[in-house]
């Protein structure tokens, strides 16, 4: 479909956002599904972001996608938050229309929708998380919104976010039913206990990511058990030393290529009201490596 004088504006607002898959993702899916509407990258500092809102705005955009450094900034620019954004604290993607800019997360929706492909669902259930960053808190989320019963953040405590994250394992205790436990990433006897009382477990620190492909998060393998899904956010590798591991053991795995896809497939909805069709981009994504 080319692009006309009616053509929509979407896009992705951060920095550096040369190498990111969301156009290729979103255009894709415009055009197979005739929608006049274009996705574009946009190089946007920190400092900058809140001009390049009012731009965006003034000339009608419908809605954009953000990445770091504007993902928090943008909760302070945003007229409304989804209650993922608000507990998050970072705004992923905007839907702007009547006026009002409104912040949504859909990072942890994405992951959740990539967890049902593989039979999981989290309600009732407990979780292991390790890492406590961006897509580690979208996740912790979104679980917890999910009516995980319990979730377990192993996180390292001499982090710099420390401070960020007991406040989010404060809010999500006090505003959902899910309990929260905030452990130390170096317990090892703390992680086999969590382990074995657990039905999934999800790795969010960059622990396995290439070129780093010869450590796990789990040094001890033996503490992965059958009945565990075990699910990596990283996506290069396809599959990590973790979840190599994990599938020898028995467990049912999947990497963070579909998360990848479903957030973005969530954003696409929001814009436009049609499901992005997914099998076709999830191809065209596979072939662009
Ligand atoms: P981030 O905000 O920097 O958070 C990284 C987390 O991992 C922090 O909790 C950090 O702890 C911890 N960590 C870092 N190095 C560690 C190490 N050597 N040992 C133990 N913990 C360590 O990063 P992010 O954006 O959340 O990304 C995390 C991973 O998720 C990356 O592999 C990224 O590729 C992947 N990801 C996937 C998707 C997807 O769509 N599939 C989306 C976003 C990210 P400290 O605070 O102590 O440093």
């Amino acid at each position: 479909m080319p692009i006309t004088g009616t053509t929509r504006l979407t896009g992705l607002l951060g920095s550096p956002v040369s190498h990111s898959l969301s156009p290729l993702m979103h255009n894709t899916a415009f055009q197979l599904l005739g929608l006049d509407y274009v996705y574009l990258c946009f190089d946007v500092k920190e400092d900058g972001l809140e001009e390049a809102v009012r731009g965006l705005t003034t000339i009608g955009v419908v809605g954009f996608n953000l990445t770091m450094p504007d993902k928090t900034r943008m909760v302070d620019l945003s007229d409304e938050l989804s209650d993922a954004a608000r507990l998050i604290g970072a705004v992923n993607t905007v839907r702007y229309t009547k006026g009002i800019l409104k912040g949504y997360n859909t990072d942890g929706e994405g992951f959740w929708r990539s967890a049902g492909d593989h039979g999981f669902d989290p309600a009732g259930k407990t979780c292991v998380l390790l890492g406590a960053g961006g897509a580690s808190s979208a996740v912790a989320v979104q679980g917890a919104l999910n009516q995980l019963s319990t979730l377990y953040i192993f996180a390292r405590p001499g982090s710099k976010r420390r401070a960020h994250t007991e406040a989010l394992v404060c809010r999500l205790n006090e505003e959902t039913d899910c309990h929260v436990i905030l452990a130390d990433y170096h317990d090892s006897s703390a992680l086999r206990d969590a382990l074995g009382a657990s039905d999934i477990l999800i790795n969010g620190t960059p622990v396995g990511m290439s070129p780093d492909e010869a450590h796990s998060p789990i040094a001890d393998a033996s503490m992965l058990h059958p009945s565990l899904v075990v699910a990596d956010l990283i996506y290069h590798p396809q599959e990590t030393l973790l979840l190599k591991e994990a599938k020898a053991a028995g467990c049912t795995v999947f990497n963070g290529m579909d998360m990848l896809l479903y957030q973005g497939a969530a954003a696409f909805r929001l814009w436009t009201g049609h499901e992005m069709p997914i099998p076709a981009v999830r191809r065209t994504l596979a072939f662009s490596k």
